[in-house]
């Protein structure tokens, strides 16, 4: 293992809460990198509308991602593109190692590693994977152009994708396990006026079924009734929640029974110096706009903490140890 530069602060993850912290910390003049395993810019580059980040009444996910990046480039920030394979936590300084045997050496540590979309977990699911079982509709609906496809969940993720392939398809299903979309109301009335979308309401899918070119069904469940049947469809959708990355969290760090990330509210976790922020963290709402809050508290906060840790170990350094004894006595 080598030992790489040091720096006030690494953040780990490049969405929006690590851009915007990113770009917090280049400002309160912090040596700050940003790790990134994937694309820089975060699960927001596949949502294909934006319509509620303040300033943009209408944007893409993907364009807005670019913003943030050449917005925290702007400072000079540097990225990294490695794998982070562990935190660990320090007195003085945290390392954070990475997959190519490199540890960085830093003050202060934020933690923006997101989410990533739950499974139904049932048959057929991870089998047709890329042949027709999909969790992103940009990146997948144009295959599925004037062909049936089923969405499932009732979140405003499921509902904003339904939206996006009642465009491109000739059907959509909206599979919703209960009678009643946990949607925003106005990603509902959308859905609800879309003649193109049925929504088949106290429904659960059961097991996703292939031919050779693909899914060709799935199976689903009526659950008032209990009544079984199939349904012929090209594609399934999956949109219901995602979970926290929270693999490279550290002993230590308080997480509650979904695995998120508990802080106080300046994202800071029980351990000092860790920060946690954005869809890894326990909060009443995920939004791009919050994991933005939640990069500029922590980087701010993270300054505060930097600049302590080091008055602090200046002011040791002034005075000599042993004449700190001597004057005690
Ligand atoms: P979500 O709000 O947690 O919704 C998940 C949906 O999937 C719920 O309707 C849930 O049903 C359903 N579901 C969960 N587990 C299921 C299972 N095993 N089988 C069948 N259905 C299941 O997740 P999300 O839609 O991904 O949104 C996540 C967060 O991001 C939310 O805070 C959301 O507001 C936000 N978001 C915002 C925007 C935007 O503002 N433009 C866009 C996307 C996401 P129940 O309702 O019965 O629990």
């Amino acid at each position: 293992m080598t030992t790489g530069q040091a720096y006030d602060l690494v953040i780990i993850g490049g969405g929006p809460g690590g851009l915007s912290a990113g770009i917090y910390a280049k400002r309160a003049a912090m040596n700050t990198v940003l790790v990134e395993k994937g694309v820089t810019g975060g699960q927001v580059v596949m949502s294909d509308e934006v319509e509620n980040y303040p300033g943009f009444e209408h944007t893409s996910g993907a364009e807005l991602a670019m913003k943030f990046l050449e917005h925290a480039q702007a400072y000079g920030l540097e990225i990294l593109s490695q794998e982070v394979s562990e935190v660990e936590p320090g007195l003085n300084h945290h390392h954070v190692h990475l997959a190519d045997g490199t540890t960085l050496d830093t003050h202060a540590v934020i933690l923006a590693t997101g989410g990533s979309p739950r499974k139904l977990a049932i048959p057929g699911e991870d089998e047709y994977y890329g042949r027709g079982v999909s969790y992103c509709a940009v990146c997948d609906g144009f295959f599925f152009r004037n062909k049936t496809v089923v969405v499932v969940g009732g979140g405003d993720t499921a509902t904003e994708e339904a939206l996006y392939l009642a465009k491109l398809a000739a059907k959509v299903y909206l599979v919703h396990r209960r009678d009643e979309l946990r949607a925003s109301k106005i990603l509902q009335k959308r859905v609800m006026d879309d003649c193109n979308i049925e929504i088949l309401w106290n429904t659960v899918a059961t097991a996703i079924k292939a031919g050779s070119d693909g899914v060709e069904a799935i199976s689903l469940e009526d659950t008032l009734s209990g009544e079984a049947r199939e349904l012929p469809t090209d594609g399934v959708f999956i949109f219901i929640g995602f979970d926290p990355n929270n693999e490279v969290v550290p002993a230590g760090v308080r997480m509650n029974a979904d695995g998120y990330v508990m802080t106080d509210e300046k994202c800071e976790t029980a351990i000092k110096g860790l920060f946690a922020i954005g869809d890894l963290r326990e909060k009443y709402a995920r939004q791009i706009v919050i994991s933005a809050a939640d990069g500029s508290t922590a980087a701010l906060a993270a300054a505060h903490y930097v600049e302590t840790q080091k008055s602090s170990s200046a002011d040791s350094c002034a005075i000599p140890a042993d004449l700190v004894e001597e004057s005690a006595n």
